[in-house]
Formats: structure tokens, sequence, C-alpha cells
């Protein structure tokens, strides 16, 4: 059985590992506030290491799930990286989301070495990685995609190779779209809904059994409603998410009218504040209008 090591534990990667931990029992983990790491390891056992070149050196197989793009090169080919220790054969799975080029860039960095990179950014927030049931989009070779699949298996309820190096994140970049204006057509429902005087909470459970169903319907509607955003996916990481969707899409010159509409109203709640909030805070920007 091969050695694994867990790099970033914050929302998601503190519970993902958890799971590894607990089927494979021995992870090796780093972060960069290493009161995290120790606390951790109390908690769930492995070993806490003080840079990413020890995982590299212990473990055959590292996850990441960091912040962004400079991140996840610093860990993979930075002075202390994972790259200066990790053997021939070795694979890394990052499921930060960061932008197609890089991982196209690590990934062929990492091939020059003989070693696997997969991109494998993830959907379904923090309770998804609680309760181990995440959807993850990857790209990549094969042969490593293999190799680490079981492993991705704890934390996950369906996982798919989408084609080769980047692939993953360019998936994860149409979710981004797609739930974008979706979050911001359901804010004005529920807007529009309280303005004429309806009881919304009869309204959603009428329409949830309907056409406007949605994940954000069923899991937002009660915490919109009583305007408590202090939870789920930061509006920061969202402003991120969007920022590669639109620099992806405009080296291809692709239409995004909706998308960088409604990430300009992101930018607007990040002034008011609201970095940390939940991306369905979008009703509070049109109650604040
Ligand atoms: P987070 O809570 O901020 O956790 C990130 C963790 O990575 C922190 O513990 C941080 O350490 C550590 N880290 C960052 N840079 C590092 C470095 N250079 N070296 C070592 N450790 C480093 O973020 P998150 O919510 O878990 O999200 C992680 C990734 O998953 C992001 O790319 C995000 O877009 C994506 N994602 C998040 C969600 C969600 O619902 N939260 C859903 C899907 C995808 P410190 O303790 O020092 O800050």
């Amino acid at each position: 059985m091969s050695n694994k090591g867990f790099i970033g534990l914050g929302v998601m990667g503190s519970a993902m590992a958890r799971h590894i931990s607990t089927k494979y029992s021995h992870l090796v983990v780093f972060n960069r506030t290493m009161d995290k790491a120790n606390s951790w390891v109390k908690v769930n056992g492995g070993q806490a290491v003080s840079n990413a070149a020890e995982v590299g050196e212990l473990c055959e197989q590292v996850f990441l799930c960091v912040g962004n793009d400079q991140d996840v090169k610093e860990l993979v080919s930075g002075e202390e990286g994972i790259l200066q220790t990790m053997k021939k054969g070795g694979v890394i799975v990052d499921h930060s989301t960061i932008s197609a080029d890089m991982s196209k860039e690590l990934s062929e960095l990492c091939s020059s070495k003989e070693i696997g990179f997969i991109d494998a950014p993830v959907s379904g927030g923090q309770a998804g990685a609680e309760s181990g049931q995440l959807t993850v989009m990857a790209g990549g070779e094969e042969k490593y995609f293999d190799m680490v699949k079981d492993t991705i298996e704890c934390y996950s309820k369906f996982i798919k190779l989408m084609g080769p190096s980047g692939s993953g994140q360019l998936t994860k970049m149409v979710n981004q779209i797609c739930i974008a204006g979706l979050i911001q057509s359901l804010s004005e429902g529920i807007n529009f809904s309280e303005e004429v005087g309806l009881n919304t909470n009869e309204v959603i459970e009428v329409i949830s059994k309907g056409a406007a169903q949605s994940w954000q319907m069923e899991n937002r509607w009660e915490t919109m409603l009583q305007d408590h955003y202090d939870h789920g996916f930061a509006v920061d990481h969202m402003r991120k998410d969007l920022d590669l969707v639109i620099e992806e899409a405009n080296k291809k010159d692709i239409n995004l009218d909706l998308t960088k509409v409604v990430n300009g109203y992101y930018k607007e709640i990040q002034d008011m504040g609201g970095n940390r909030w939940d991306t369905s805070s979008l009703l509070k920007r049109l109650k604040e209008l």
C-alpha cells in the first residue's frame, strides 16, 4: 500500500484528509499554519511535517486542497516543494480550484520527472466534504488517475476523468458558470415574492416541486430568508473562480454576459464586507440596493 500525504487542512481539506485517514490509517499532513496540522493530528492521528518537500519524501501519493495558482505552484515546484523529493512513479492530486493553464504547466513539469499530476477540483462544499459526498472532476493521464481513484472515493459520491490535464479545471468552470446565474435568479425570485406580499415559505414549498427546483433552492432558501450567510461557499472563493472563468473565456472570445454581471455583483458584496459570506448573499445585495 502506498504512503499518502495531504496538504491544506482548511474547510475542505481537513474533512477530506479525515476520510483518507479513517480508511488508510497513517496520513502525513502539512499546512501553512502549523497549528492547524498539529491539531488535526491530535484528533485524527498520523504525522504532521513542516513543509511540502517532507511530504513528498515520505509519500507516493500527495493530495492538495489549498487556495489559488500560486499556492499550488509553490507547493509543487517551489524550493520546499513536493518535486524536490518525490520519487518517480509518485502522483500529485490537486483538489484546489485553480486555472487550467497552471494545471497544465505543473502537469508537464511533473511528467518530465515521471511523476503524475491530476487536476481534480471538487463540488459539494463543506457539507459534501464532511459527509464524503463530493463530486470530483479530473484531468490527466488515465494510468495515474487509476492509481489514486480508490483514495478519492473515500470522500466522493461521483468521480470522472474528463480528459487530459486541465480538463478537470475547465469542467469546474462550467459548474461555476451554471451556479452564478442561478443564485442571482433565486435571489430575484425570493425578493420578488417578498415584495409582492406572498408567503415565501409556501412559494418555495410549491415551486421546489416543479421545474424551478435546484440544489441552491433546496439547500439555501431557508438561510436566505433568515438573512444568514455566515456559512457555505465564500464570496472570495467565488470571485477567484469567476475571474478564472472569465480569463479563460476571454482567450477564446466566448460569451459570458450573465457570468460577468454576477461577478460584478459579488465585487459589490466584497465592498459591503461580505468576503466570507456564502454565495447566496446575492439576495442581501438586492435587499440593500
Ligand atoms: P480554506 O479554508 O482557506 O483552506 C485552505 C487551506 O490551505 C488553509 O488551511 C491554508 O493554510 C492552506 N494553504 C493555503 N496555501 C498554502 C500553502 N502555500 N502551503 C500550505 N498550506 C496552504 O479553503 P477551502 O474552503 O478549504 O478551499 C480550498 C480550495 O477548494 C480552494 O481552491 C477553493 O476554491 C476550493 N473549493 C472550496 C469549496 C468550499 O465550499 N469551501 C468548495 C469547492 C471548492 P492557512 O491555515 O495558513 O490559511
